[in-house]
């Protein structure tokens, strides 16, 4: 008989769809239920919080990582949170 004692895993099973997914919240979309509504974390931060964000539509984006990262490139609030050399390697 095995005990196993100790920490329970927690399988963090990331689903990585692209590399962008860090820098958005996913919420549900009421209208499409194939793709995920992606919340800009930084446009939601100066923008009242994701409750506030997910209503404006230049602030989300359907999850796809083409549309993620023409946000991004385009998002003012992104790039004020990082340095033009981390912007650029991210986008690249
Ligand atoms: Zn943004």
């Amino acid at each position: 008989m095995t005990n196993k004692k100790g920490k329970m895993k927690i399988s963090k099973k990331k689903k990585t769809t692209h590399n962008f997914c860090e820098f958005f919240i996913l919420t549900k979309s009421d209208t499409n239920a194939t793709n995920a509504k992606a919340v800009c974390i930084y446009c939601s931060n100066k923008n009242g919080g994701l409750q506030a964000a997910q209503l404006v539509h230049s602030y989300y984006i359907t999850n796809k990582a083409k549309l993620c990262r023409k946000h991004l490139a385009n998002c003012d609030n992104f790039k004020n949170a990082y340095s033009k050399e981390e912007v650029s390697s991210i986008l690249a």
